[in-house]
């Protein structure tokens, strides 16, 4: 894990995501503009999470690389990091499986147990956080649910995934 350099040593701008914040330019993604909203989870079923992992020799897969919820009308909404290390939530369906030749390969598969979305997925979405900094745009978001939530967030161009309890 490195430190010293991530986006989680410059000023973080909360958008705490009442009614009256909306995503505004200013905090938008130069590269990948503001995305989806992903507010629009909220209320939603989620149905089935797909994540995306790269696959290299005898290795331990790594990542997930992509997250897609499903919700209950068939609307994948794709979470990523991008190459300037925002996060990227866009309506977009799942790629296929790719091939990087000697790098390996890249497969996408519905989650396992091993993330923290497994104990959620057939609930439904209760409300949803993000953050945001002025020049980078997003770079968490976090989806909670009744018993608990999900915090998605570019680690220094890595998406990171965290379990976060139940509040009360
Ligand atoms: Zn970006």
């Amino acid at each position: 894990m490195s430190s010293g350099d991530g986006p989680d040593d410059e000023a973080v701008i909360l958008s705490p995501y009442g009614d009256d914040v909306e995503p505004t330019e200013s905090s938008a993604c130069p590269l990948h503009e503001s995305g989806a909203d992903p507010r629009y989870l909220t209320g939603q079923r989620i149905e089935r999470v797909l994540a995306s992992w790269h696959i290299h020799d005898a290795e331990e897969p790594s990542g997930p690389l992509d997250i897609w919820f499903v919700d209950s009308t068939g609307t994948y909404i794709h979470v990523t990091t991008g190459s300037d290390w925002c996060l990227i939530v866009e309506t977009a369906a799942p790629f296929p499986d790719y091939d990087m030749a000697e790098w390996g390969r890249v497969v996408v598969a519905p989650i396992t147990g091993e993330t923290p979305f497994a104990n959620h997925v057939g609930k439904i979405v209760r409300s949803v956080r993000e953050e945001r900094e002025l020049n980078t745009g997003r770079i968490a978001l976090e989806v909670m649910f009744e018993s608990g939530g999900v915090r998605c967030e570019s680690w220094s161009g890595e998406l990171r995934l965290a379990s976060i309890p139940h509040r009360c």
